[in-house]
Parts: structure tokens; C-alpha cells; sequence
């Protein structure tokens, strides 16, 4: 069992390159976002308990996002998380779980963009999908929840020799190829 994560913060354009790499390398998509909308859209019990929280872009709780994820990380095959861990508690249960599978992390890759560049690309999203969240109001939330809990991510993956910086300003594709070079070292490595 394999497992990637894909991190960065809202509007990085993390999606995009997931689906990029789901296409390319074939393997089983996490992305714990869509999933939570899904339900939401459904109107299932867990989709009621988040939506408030969703759509005020607030961090929904540790213990349903790591029932959410525990439920999907099904043993073989490769993974792409995406959008999950966001906390540390969340991060911490996921290296638990994959202990217990006998498993370990691949790779953590991190979309770099700052975040006047963020603010923009959200914005310019709400226009194009009308996500819920993506309000200037919602925005600043989901900012904040990122920098808050999110962020320091990144020291516990560095501390562990397994983050992967990739700058995500300019032309997609270019940011693709230099994740695609990324996963290719890690996936040859024993
Ligand atoms: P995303 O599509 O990844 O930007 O996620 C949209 C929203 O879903 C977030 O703003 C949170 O409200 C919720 N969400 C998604 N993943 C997580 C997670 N790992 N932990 C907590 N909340 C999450």
C-alpha cells in the first residue's frame, strides 16, 4: 500500500493537480472536500451534521474526518489523499492507521502560492462554480483555519524527511511535470 498526500492551501489548486495524477497514475482519489459535499448534497445524516460548518468554511471535527477517511483507505493499491490531514490530530491518526496496515506515507507533496494570489484564484472561482464556500466573507475563515491548524503540517512532515515542496504559481502543466518528477523518484525508490 502506497499512500501520497496533496496539501496546500484553499484555492493551491490541489484538486486540479489530483486530477491530474488520478488520470496518470491510475490510483484511488481521497479527496476528503468532495466527499463532505457529496453528502451534503445527498441531505445523509453526516451531511447534515457538516454543512453549516462546510459552508462557513470552518475545519469540520477530527473523529468524523478520520471515520470518513478510515472507511475509504481500504488495504492495497496506491492512494492520493487530498485536503485530508488538516490538523495534527488528523495527522497523527493517519500515521496510527497506517501503522496498523503495516503502511507508511510515500510522500507528503505541498502547493506552495501566497496568499494574495490565493484570495484571487477563490474568488475567481466562486464566479465560475458557485461553491458555497467560496464567498470573501468565507474565505478569510477558511485562510485562517488554514494558517491556524493546517500550516504546521508542514514542520511534522519535514521533521519526518517526507515533504515535497512544489511552487504552484504559473502554468499548470509545468507544476504537474515537476509532481509527476517528484512521485516518479518516490514511486522507484524501494
Ligand atoms: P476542500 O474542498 O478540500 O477545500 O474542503 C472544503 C471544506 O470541507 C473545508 O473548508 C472544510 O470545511 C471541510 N473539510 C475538508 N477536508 C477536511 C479535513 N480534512 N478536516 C476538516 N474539514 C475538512
Amino acid at each position: 500500500m502506497k499512500v501520497f498526500l496533496l496539501m496546500g492551501p484553499p484555492g493551491a489548486g490541489k484538486g486540479t493537480q489530483a486530477r491530474k495524477l488520478v488520470e496518470k497514475y491510475h490510483w484511488t482519489h481521497i479527496a476528503t472536500g468532495d466527499l463532505l459535499r457529496e453528502e451534503i448534497r445527498l441531505g445523509t445524516s453526516r451531511g447534515q451534521a457538516v454543512q453549516a460548518l462546510v459552508e462557513s468554511g470552518k475545519l469540520v471535527p477530527d473523529e468524523l474526518m478520520i471515520e470518513l477517511v478510515e472507511s475509504r483507505l481500504t488495504d492495497g493499491g496506491t492512494y492520493l489523499l487530498d485536503g485530508f490531514p488538516r490538523t495534527l490530530g488528523q495527522a497523527q491518526a493517519l500515521e496510527e492507521l497506517l501503522t496498523r496496515k503495516g503502511a507508511q506515507l510515500t510522500g507528503v507533496l505541498f502547493l506552495e502560492v501566497p496568499e494574495a494570489e490565493l484570495i484571487q484564484r477563490l474568488l475567481r472561482r466562486s464566479h465560475a462554480e458557485g461553491r458555497a464556500d467560496d464567498t470573501p466573507h468565507t474565505i478569510q475563515t477558511r485562510l485562517q483555519e488554514y494558517r491556524a491548524k493546517t500550516a504546521p503540517l508542514l514542520s511534522y512532515y519535514e521533521e519526518r524527511g517526507i515533504l515535497y515542496r512544489v511552487p504552484g504559481l504559473g502554468d499548470v502543466e509545468e507544476i504537474g511535470n515537476q509532481i509527476a518528477k517528484i512521485v516518479e523518484t518516490l514511486l522507484s525508490s524501494p
